[in-house]
């Protein structure tokens, strides 16, 4: 079994690069991916644990880009970590969070919320705040019960704490991940909810044509029937598969790594068909 999306303390997770690789070597996982959001922060320690474990672990990253929906997410395996370009390119998102995220806070005070940006800043550490880390204070607070009811009521997209930030589009996120010799692939295909599976079908052509190498089939959330129409538009279009749980430590409950909400099974083949590729 592998998990080839997962998140660390260098974006919303909760358990660092070595924590999580760690952890991987624990649950006897065969290779992990580290893919924290618009980071490369973690690759190089969760690397180094890697080769004291010896557990294959996967440089990567998870870039966010419009969608009118809602946000795309573009997995990037085995980027160049260490490229400066790329790190250039990236760290405009990392300049967008930071700009976005008091903007939240103060949305959230206005609801009559008694939160400070402090409060975030220490509960994100030295990572990339994400919305997950409102949500933990929120909960910590006792504002909200679950992670879910954080969102839903005041951080996701239209929700009243909601704030918008600067995305690349499609094509340029795939491009710098081409640039710095990753393989794009299109995360969590289901969370872009195209009303239609002809509608998914035509974005996807898009990506292709933009150099999308994949598509990450199975997901904690997916369900059998729309990983089976992922897998088969794979095929059409001669894409990678790739799976993975999201796990994000205790910071999400209820999926774990490998096993995503408890059935989720991927395996290596998918990783090797990868390698293969490059
Ligand atoms: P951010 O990158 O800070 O905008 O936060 C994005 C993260 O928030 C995603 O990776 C998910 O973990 C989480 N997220 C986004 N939308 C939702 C939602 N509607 N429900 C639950 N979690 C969400
Ligand atoms: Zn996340
Ligand atoms: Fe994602
Ligand atoms: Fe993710």
């Amino acid at each position: 079994m592998i998990d080839l999306h997962s998140h660390s303390t260098a974006s919303d997770g909760a358990l660092s690069p070595s924590e999580l690789v760690r952890y991987a070597k624990d649950k006897e996982l065969e290779a992990i991916a580290i893919t924290d959001h618009d980071t490369v922060e973690g690759v190089e320690e969760a690397l180094r644990t890697a080769e004291e474990l010896d557990l294959e672990v996967v440089p990567g990253i998870e870039i966010s880009a419009e969608f009118p929906e809602e946000t795309m997410h573009i997995l990037g395996y085995y980027v160049d970590f260490k490229d400066q370009k790329f790190i250039n390119n990236i760290s405009v998102l990392q300049k967008a969070r930071a700009e976005r995220n008091p903007r939240i806070v103060k949305n959230l005070q206005k609801l009559g919320i008694n939160i400070e940006y402090d409060e975030i800043l220490k509960e994100a550490g030295s990572g990339q705040v994400g919305r997950p880390h409102f949500a933990k204070v929120l909960i910590n607070k006792g504002y909200v019960k679950t992670n879910q009811q954080a969102f839903n009521r005041y951080l996701k997209k239209g929700a009243p704490g909601y704030e918008d930030k600067f995305r690349f589009q499609p094509k340029d996120a795939i491009s710098h991940i081409l640039s710095a010799g990753g393989i794009p692939i299109l995360a969590h295909p289901a969370t872009l909810r195209c009303k239609t599976e002809e509608q998914l079908e035509t974005e996807i052509k898009k990506l292709i044509n933009y150099g999308l190498k994949g598509i990450e089939a199975y997901y904690s959330d997916h369900t059998n029937s729309q990983a089976k129409f992922y897998n088969n538009l794979a095929d059409k279009y001669g894409l990678l598969i790739t799976g993975g749980s999201d796990f994000h430590g205790h910071n999400v409950k209820g999926i774990d790594l490998g096993t995503g909400k408890g059935k989720l099974d991927v395996p290596y083949e998918l990783l090797q068909k990868m390698k293969e590729s490059r």
